[in-house]
């Protein structure tokens, strides 16, 4: 093992003045592969595919100890490598998450297996075809001479999910292994897209060709795409899948053109392909000619009777910049939306993600949680694996009041902009009312829902207290604390009321 020769410290938001003491003990290899973890999918969205693959996937997560985060990569050229280009932000990310100053240090490990494919976790047909080369990771060489070369993108082939009786088994998986339909919680605001990914995978072609998934950002479409590979994999042994992001698209057609391997290019999508899963097509807006070999490649599986599906964070005719012709193909099957969970969905999945990450969460905590954190579920999570960093460190365990005494301050700092005449005037909107209704005396049905549901809200999100509320809305504070235990009987026993509590919330925060 060559020694230690990157480090960095970062800087976290608000810079605690010393490393809290922290016990030296054994805060081994599974902390250290958890927060590295969550560096990894904070990253995940901003670098090129050829950066996360080629070099964030294939670093392994040694060890946590005291202050410091310790990498290992397979190389001195990738060790390098993160060190000049990534080690500082790397660093400042770590810090951010834990809320506390930690140092990375990288090393030279030969040999280093990827934490992201090292996760405990049980093998899936599709992870598992691969044979050889771990998920994410490409050898060690093909880093080195990747040299000065950045933008070449990573190989399609490495997309393509191979099986044994239709080529060699040497083509790695880019599934992750944890995106599956079982670690997929549904609730009414996924129901429907669940239903019809789970329908695509069990019998590809046969139902919706195209599946159209679209949602905001963080609400589980690329979990659901993974899903769908995965699943399709099980259930029609032999079946090729194709699974990349719009930007690989583009990325790879465009370095292909380059190369003149064009032939190529169109041979693997439109000849070799059996289910084609496309993440984020929004991204093809304004990237005339790589839209253009999308439209031909729809057109083609479509004809062979092969099954897409796409994502996207908008409905078809709401991609600006994307050709109305595909815009209408993209139509021809099935549209399903995924929307921000209900109060209840995001409980049974803090609850589940919670077990997975081995922290022992009680129902209170998780609603607590779960009415602050309401618009995306990868929200939820980043707030789970802080408690879990911050319970690690400071070795207690998570309880309310933890929770309350950890993420109270980052999550109030969430919410600054809310003020109780948004929430009136949302409310208003939602049940197309007036604001002045909201807060006078009106008794009709409607008109109290309302009010109590504004009520609830200027509770649980402003932290205002009875009288306070009770000022604003000309009432006693006897009078608004029943309403606010109203609405949370209601959120509780009425699918509807959490349906619309839930949309309130994901407009308001
Ligand atoms: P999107 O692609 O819509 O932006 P992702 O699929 O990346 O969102 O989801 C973000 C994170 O939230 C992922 O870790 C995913 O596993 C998780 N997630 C989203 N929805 C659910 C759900 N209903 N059940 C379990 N995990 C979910
Ligand atoms: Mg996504």
């Amino acid at each position: 093992m060559v020694a230690a020769v990157c480090e960095s410290v970062g800087t976290p938001p608000e810079a605690p003045q010393a490393s809290p003491p922290v016990p030296a003990a054994d805060r081994g290899a599974a902390d250290a592969a958890l927060l590295f973890q969550t560096v990894l999918e904070r990253f995940r969205p901003r670098v090129s595919g050829f950066v996360l693959h080629g070099f964030f996937e294939p670093l392994m997560a040694l060890g946590l100890d005291r202050d410091t985060l310790t990498l290992g990569a397979p190389s001195v050229f990738h060790r390098d490598w993160i060190r000049d280009h990534y080690a500082d932000e790397i660093g400042a990310e770590l810090s951010a998450i834990a809320q506390l100053p930690l140092r990375v240090v990288v090393e030279h490990v030969p040999g280093a297996q990827p934490t992201v494919a090292a996760e405990p976790e049980p093998p899936t047909p599709a992870s598992t075809s691969g044979g050889g080369t771990p998920e994410g990771a490409l050898p060690t060489s093909p880093l080195a001479s990747a040299k000065g070369a950045p933008s070449a993108p990573k190989s399609a082939r490495a997309n393509v999910v191979a099986f044994p009786e239709r080529t060699a088994a040497k083509a790695p998986s880019r599934l992750n292994s944890r995106y599956t339909f079982e670690r997929f919680i549904t609730g009414p605001s996924n129901r429907m897209a669940f239903a019809a990914c789970r329908a695509v995978a069990d019998a590809p072609a046969q139902t919706y060709s195209p599946l159209f998934l679209f949602g905001g950002v963080g609400l589980g479409k690329t979990h659901l795409l993974h899903a769908i590979g995965h699943a399709a994999v099980a259930s029609n042994p032999g079946i090729r899948v194709v699974y990349m992001s719009a930007e690989e698209w583009v990325n790879e057609y465009i370095h292909d053109i380059r190369n003149q391997r064009f032939d190529q290019f169109r041979s693997r999508y439109r000849g070799s392909c059996d289910l084609l899963l496309i993440d984020d097509i929004q991204f093809l807006a304004g990237k005339d000619a790589s839209q253009d070999e999308f439209f031909h490649t729809f057109n083609s599986l479509h004809e062979r009777k092969r099954q897409i599906v796409v994502t996207s964070d908008r409905y078809p005719h709401q991609i600006e910049g994307l050709e109305g012709r595909l815009q209408t193909r993209l139509g021809w099957g099935l549209i399903a939306d995924v929307q921000p969970p209900e109060l209840e969905t995001r409980v049974a999945i803090l609850m589940h993600k919670a077990d997975a990450l081995g922290i022992s969460l009680d129902e209170e905590t998780a609603h607590y949680l779960a009415t602050r954190i309401c618009s995306s579920v990868r929200e939820l999570e980043g707030a789970l694996v802080r408690l879990k960093a911050f319970a690690t460190v400071t070795r207690e365990p998570v309880t309310l009041a933890f929770a309350k005494e950890q993420l109270g301050p980052i999550l109030a700092g969430q919410r600054t902009g809310l003020t109780l005449e948004r929430i009136v005037a949302a409310v208003a909107a939602y049940f197309d009312l007036r604001p002045a209704q909201v807060l006078g005396k009106g008794r009709q049905r409607q008109l109290s829902r309302a009010r109590q549901l504004a009520m609830y809200l200027g509770r649980t999100h402003l932290n205002l207290s009875l009288p306070e509320l009770g000022r604003a809305f000309g009432r006693d504070h006897t009078t608004v604390l029943s309403s606010v235990r109203k609405i949370e009987s209601l959120a509780k026993a009425d699918a509807g009321v959490a349906a619309v509590l839930s949309r309130l919330e994901s407009s308001l925060l």
